[in-house]
Formats: C-alpha cells, structure tokens, sequence
C-alpha cells in the first residue's frame, strides 16, 4: 500500500509543500529513497531505523519505497526524518491515516527526539498557504515558526509524544502567537562615544537617507567602535522586515536567535573571508549554495573593517547586491537567488601604515595611491558617504563624565522624522539613496545659490556624473534632517565634503 504524508523543503529562502510518499512491496528487504535527496536526506533512513525501533515499532520486513516529491527539485537538510518516518509506519498499518491537512518538519535522533531543522518558519509559511490547518514542528523552532499567522504551530519534542498526540491519547497544545517585539536596552549607544561629532553627524545622514558609507582614519580613532553602533539609530524593523529577518536566519538555523533580537543585524565578516563566506554558496559537494554574510546582513548593516584588505574577488561579489539587494549563487548543484538589501559601513586606514597625514606615517606618495587603488571604482562609486574620521581629542577623553554625549534615541528620532519626509515624497521605504538618476531632478531641487555653487565645485573636484548623482541624494537628506523642502547652499556644501577620496585621487 502507499501512505501519503505532507512535508516542506526549502528553496532559497523559500518553502514548498513536499509530498512523502511511501510503498511497501514484496522482495528482499531495502529501504530507496527518490526524489533527489542529497546529502543528509539521503542518510535519513539510518536515523529513521533507528528512532523507530527504539520507540517499540517493527520494522517492516519488505522493499520499502520512499518518494520525495516534486521528484525533480533537490532535497536538502534534515526537516524529512519525521515525515519519512510516518510514511513508513503508515504504509505499514502501525498508525492509523494522518491528518491530511498537517505538515510535519523535523530531524530524529537515534533514540526519537526531534531535533531542530533549518528554515522551518519559511516551511510553515508554505504550508500556511497551500491551504494546511495545522504544522507540527521541532519545540527549539516552535518561537520561529510562531511567526506564520493562520496556521496552528504543534510543538512536538520527540516521536513519543506525536504518538500519543495523533492517538489521541495526549493532545499537544498549539503555540500562541509571538509577543510583540520589545526593545531590548542596547548596552551599546552613542552616548559613550566622546567627541567625534562630525563622524556621528555623517552617520546620522547615513541612517537618515540609508547611505553606505566609507569609514577613514587612523588606527584606534574608533571607527569599529561607531559602526557597532550605527545599528542603534537605524528605525526599528517593520513587521514585514522582521519576519524577512527570521527567514533568512532561520534558513541558516539561527531562527531563535533571530527571534530574540530587537534590531536590526549587524555583521562584520574579517577580511580573510572568502568570497563563498561573504556571499554565499558554501556548503559540501552536491548541496546547494547557502547564504551568506550580506544575506544575513539582509535588513540590517554589513561592516566591513580593514576594507582594501579584504581580496579583490570578495568586494567585486558585492557589486551586484548592492545594485538589486539580492545575490544569485550558481553551483553545479543548482542555482539559488538569496535576499541582501543591507547597509553598507567600509572602515579603512589611510594609508598603508595608518598614520597618513601625521608625523608618524612612514609611507611614499606612491604606496599611499597604490593603496588607495585597491578599492574597486565600481564599489567606491556606490558607497554615497566618504567619511576622514580624525583621532580622538584629549579634550574630548578628558570631558568624560562631566559633559553628556548624546544618545542613539536622540538622534534615532531625527532619523525617524527624515525618513517620514521621504517615504511621503517618494513613497513607503523608498530612501534618498534609492532615489533613481531620472528622479533626481525633480525631487532634489536647489535653490539658485546651492546650483551656481555646484557648478564650481563639480569641475574643481572633477566630480564623475555618479559623484554628482551621490552629492545630490546625500544633500537631499541633509535638507530632510532639516526640514527643508529644496536643497540650500549649506546642505549642498556639507554634502560636498563627504567627497574626502575623491579630493585626493584629484590632487
Ligand atoms: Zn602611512
């Protein structure tokens, strides 16, 4: 006979239904399992045997088929050992026909507990979808998958308690919908960064007009210690964006992290990385490419320390994403399209020897410009903030404790109040920075002085049409922290000087 139980996989950051289908016929006893299973799925039948017999079941003395399908798109990771499992005691009478309308998800240990899988809110997202009424899911995912509304979440623990569960002997109890969000204190916070005012002001237009920008000073200057922050005075997620969030860190099994995190992601991958580690497509032979940093970045702030140092094959892979904020990733296993709209923070020494500009700096003209060549024009063309941080003041160390910085709150609400400006102008979540060459004229509009002054500047900077295009979108959120409705001289002339690197590549 054939049992017939719903399951879900994984594409991307995207869920469908899979339906596992089991056959027992006569022959000598074996177990197939077909459909392209790759990796730990196809192992799944030692880990099955094994939870079966040691929660007292037989098991079946035939050929037993199982049947993966869409037989034609590849199954990955370990969300199939529930599902195969009831297949199998179903095609073999020892429980009675499973609910129709229920998905289950989860991998079994050897003595039939049921163990986390990756990408399960996704999973329950499809099942929610395709019309399920209820999923049953590993209880280390039950907080993630929580997050799909219309559907009833089953905690299950171990293949026991589902027993007992569909025998109707104990019933699980579903899981409640997910609190709301609280924001969690950030030890981290602006207030305890001492001076730096103008490199706080360049992120707060970062953040204001979601700017990438180009951290560049000495060593020690704090510029790591900042952009660890900047996340603090980004607006909160919106409902939409978490949930993105919670899929992508979930695809990577990081799903309860993700839960408990109030902001926005931030990561830092070291320089060393390899392209595959930043973004995405590791993973064994024969799997699919998995996500990687600027795909857990998604929604949140890639920080990139050291920038020129990391290897020329990485920053060109962030071209692309950072245009269409999302990557594709070809593999012979396949190709999949992974999310990345992320913030942008470069930090980088000078020089060489990190102390351009000083006494201390022992390099040639020649090796700073060598140096300075190793950023890509393409990328540094997309990065709209330039930023010279200088090191920190004595005075400004001295003053701790007796003058008050002020907070991430603080200048998040200034940031929240620019934002509300753009989205009215060019609609919801539309920033400056995403403002299209077209579009430029019309809603970035100056005033008499601040054109005549961009003339002047435009060939005395020798500003490229992309510099110029950069000038304008950055001066239009310097006007929208300002309030005001057309771009001024002073907005254009503080925008200006986010120029730092183009003014010495033109030197
Ligand atoms: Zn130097």
């Amino acid at each position: 006979m054939v049992s017939r139980v719903l399951s879900a996989g994984l594409r991307g950051i995207d869920g469908y239904i899979v339906t596992v289908e089991c056959f027992l016929s006569g022959g000598l006893p074996r177990l197939d399992i077909v459909g392209l299973p790759t990796g730990a799925v196809s192992e799944a039948g030692e880990r099955v045997r094994a939870a079966m017999k040691h929660c007292g079941f037989d098991w079946p003395v035939s050929r037993l088929t199982v049947n993966l399908a869409p037989a034609d798109t590849k199954k990955a990771g370990t969300a199939y050992d529930l599902p195969i499992l009831l297949s199998i005691l179903a095609a073999a009478g020892e429980i009675n026909a499973l609910p129709p309308d229920a998905v289950f998800l989860g991998e079994l240990s050897l003595t039939g507990e049921i163990r986390p899988a990756c990408g399960v809110l996704s999973m329950a997202l499809a099942a929610r979808d395709a019309g399920c009424q209820s999923v049953f899911v590993p209880t280390q995912n039950a907080a993630e998958a929580a997050y799909a509304s219309g559907i009833t979440v089953l905690p299950v623990r171990s293949l026991g308690e589902l027993i007992s569960h569909l025998g109707g002997q104990a019933p699980l109890s579903p899981c409640p919908a997910p609190p709301p969000p609280v924001g969690h204190p950030n030890e981290l916070d602006f207030r305890h960064v001492m001076g730096q005012h103008a490199v706080k002001r360049a992120l707060e237009i970062a953040a204001a007009g979601g700017h990438n920008v180009l951290l560049s000073g000495s060593p020690g200057s704090g510029k790591s210690m900042m952009a660890k922050r900047f996340p603090t005075i980004l607006p909160p997620l919106t409902d939409g964006e978490r949930l993105e969030v919670i899929r992508v860190w979930s695809a990577v099994g990081l799903g309860e992290e993700a839960v408990q995190r109030a902001e926005r992601p931030f990561r830092a991958p070291h320089h060393n990385s390899s392209a595959n580690a930043v973004a995405g497509g590791s993973g064994a032979a024969g799997r699919l490419p998995t996500p990687g940093e600027i795909t857990l970045a998604h929604r949140g702030v890639l920080f990139l320390d050291e920038f020129p140092e990391f290897r020329r094959d990485v920053l060109e892979t962030l071209r692309q994403p950072m245009e269409d904020g999302r990557v594709t990733i070809s593999r012979v296993a396949g190709q999949v399209t992974y999310p990345a709209n992320f913030q942008l923070i470069a930090a980088m020494n000078p020089c060489k020897c990190g102390w351009y500009g000083t006494d201390r700096c022992t390099c040639s003209q020649s090796s700073v410009q060598q140096y300075l060549r190793r950023l890509s024009g393409p990328l540094l063309d997309r990065i709209d903030l330039q930023v010279a941080v200088q090191p920190v003041q004595y005075e400004a160390l001295a003053a701790r404790g007796k003058t008050e910085e002020e907070s991430s709150a603080d200048i998040c609400a200034r940031v929240l109040a620019a934002r509300q400006i753009q989205y009215q102008r060019q609609g919801e979540g539309v920033c400056n920075a995403n403002i299209s060459p077209a579009e430029l004229g019309t809603l970035c509009p100056l005033e008499a002085d601040a054109s005549r002054m961009f003339a002047a500047a435009f060939q005395r900077l020798g500003l490229t049409a992309r510099a110029h295009d950069r000038v304008l979108r950055v001066a239009r959120t310097i006007a929208d922290l300002d309030g005001a409705s057309s771009i001024e001289a002073a907005h254009l002339a503080e925008a200006l000087q986010y120029r730092t690197l183009d003014r010495e590549a033109a030197e």
